[in-house]
């Protein structure tokens, strides 16, 4: 395989993920299977606009591997968007679920648009002609989707109703994130930003912080950014600095998140709000702190910015914001880093509640799905940090021994086919 700088985030993963095979002596016909994605799908379609003109969209899917169940993970809608880095996000969804410990396997999808730019009808034909044409790989057996970057409730739910009109009967378990009023879980649209919090606590605890004496920066003010500042900051936190696209702002005295989401929602941006200072990404990312949460894209921890990074330590709500130089640079800073495959794991452990949900038209409360959520972060975490203890490796490489581990046991019993 070539690797072009567009190919550069499946290639960081697959070299992990081959360094760590290699480390645990994990048989070679499992290493090589995870080395590629088993199914790769590049549709190119037509949307009517508003304004009658025909425009065509990329979009993609990709399965990385389906041993541990039918493959699972989000749909990203975003103009920078490429195959390489679906590839990317659908290899961390198989470590993540199996860390996770739920029966999935990893998949993603995107389609390259900005839907800040699209209208409500453009938005809606755009997701279901896409729903329409993943439908060879999606499935509530086969793959189920799940709302990432720029996409949300109502999108899931375009999906889920396309699915259903192919089938002639409604098939809520074909998506998780759902609204509530279709078949969406209790707890689901929180679950990413809950989990950054429980692994954020487990982690202050481990160095023996105090949440209460914690201060939080983080990076991101979207459904898993604003969402773990915020119930970090109900934990008795003190969130200092959070940002969006558009730059950051900052309080030492800590922010009123609440001020600051209304904001948000009036203006799209955090940017300008009131006592506070604003400050750009790049600023906000060096900021000291105790727990600095990154949740807005790939790639915001690099060669050239780990080193000016004073956080003690770093919760990764994003997938895949650490560049393999800036892991060790930190790393041998001493910052304990809880990895995306481990931090961010809450969206697709509430996702699988949703999903036998949907299965078995039986639902669960919020507080029992919320519990229940914790139960399993706080199990997979205690899991990889007695890992990364027994081999003084780091918390990463330690969560993907744990991931691999279940992985290469799977596919030695299944075998391979014929
Ligand atoms: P979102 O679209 O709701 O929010 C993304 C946020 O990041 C927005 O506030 C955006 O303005 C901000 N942003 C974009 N570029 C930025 C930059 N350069 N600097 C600072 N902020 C920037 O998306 P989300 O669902 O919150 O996802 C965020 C990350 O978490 C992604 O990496 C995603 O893959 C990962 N993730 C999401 C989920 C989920 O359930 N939503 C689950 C697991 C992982």
């Amino acid at each position: 395989m070539s690797t072009g700088p567009n190919e550069q985030a499946f290639q960081n993963v697959r070299k992990l993920i081959s360094d760590v095979c290699q480390q645990m002596n994990i048989a070679e016909m499992c290493r090589v299977r995870l080395m590629e994605c088993e199914r790769e799908l590049t549709i190119h379609f037509p949307i009517k606009m508003d304004d009658g003109e025909v425009r065509v969209f990329t979009g993609f899917r990709v399965v990385h591997n389906d041993s541990r169940g039918p493959s699972k993970g989000g749909i990203r809608y975003h103009p920078d968007v490429n195959l390489d880095e679906v590839r990317a996000l659908a290899a961390l969804m198989t470590l993540k679920t199996a860390v996770a410990g739920v029966p999935y396997g990893g998949a993603k999808g995107a389609v390259i648009c900005d839907p800040r730019t699209l209208s409500q009808t453009e938005l809606e034909r755009l997701t279901r002609r896409y729903a329409s044409d993943i439908a060879i790989i999606m499935g509530p057996d086969s793959d189920i989707p799940a709302p990432d970057v720029g996409t949300n409730p109502q999108i899931m739910a375009w999906i889920m109703d396309t699915y259903s009109m192919g089938r002639g009967y409604s098939v809520p378990a074909v998506v998780t994130g759902k609204p509530l009023e279709i078949g969406g879980s209790n707890g689901r649209f929180e679950a990413t930003g809950r989990g950054c919090m429980v692994s954020a606590l487990l982690a202050a605890k481990h160095l023996g912080l105090n949440p209460l004496e914690a201060t939080v920066v983080v990076q991101g003010c979207g459904n898993v950014g604003a969402t773990g500042a915020d119930l970090l900051a109900r934990e008795g936190c003190r969130v200092m600095a959070i940002s969006d696209s558009r730059g950051g702002v900052y309080n030492p005295k800590g922010i009123d998140l609440e001020g600051l989401f209304a904001r948000k929602r009036e203006t799209g941006s955090v940017i300008g709000f009131r006592n506070a200072e604003t400050l750009t990404n790049a600023e906000l990312l060096e900021l000291k702190c105790d727990i600095l949460v990154v949740a807005a894209l790939e790639h915001a921890l690099v060669k050239a910015n780990a080193p000016s990074v004073k956080a003690r330590i770093i919760v990764e709500g994003a997938n895949g914001p650490t560049t393999p130089d800036a892991n060790k640079i930190l790393c041998d800073n001493g910052i304990f880093i809880v990895p995306d495959i481990l931090a961010n794991a809450g969206g697709v452990i509430v996702s699988y509640l949703e999903w036998v949900q949907g299965l078995q038209s039986f639902y669960w409360g919020e507080e029992e799905v919320n519990n229940y959520l914790r139960r399993l972060m706080t199990s997979a975490f205690t899991e990889v940090l007695h890992l990364s203890q027994l081999n003084k490796v780091d918390m990463r490489t330690a969560a993907y021994m744990t991931a691999l581990r279940q992985l290469a046991a799977a596919m030695t019993i299944r075998g391979v086919f014929p």
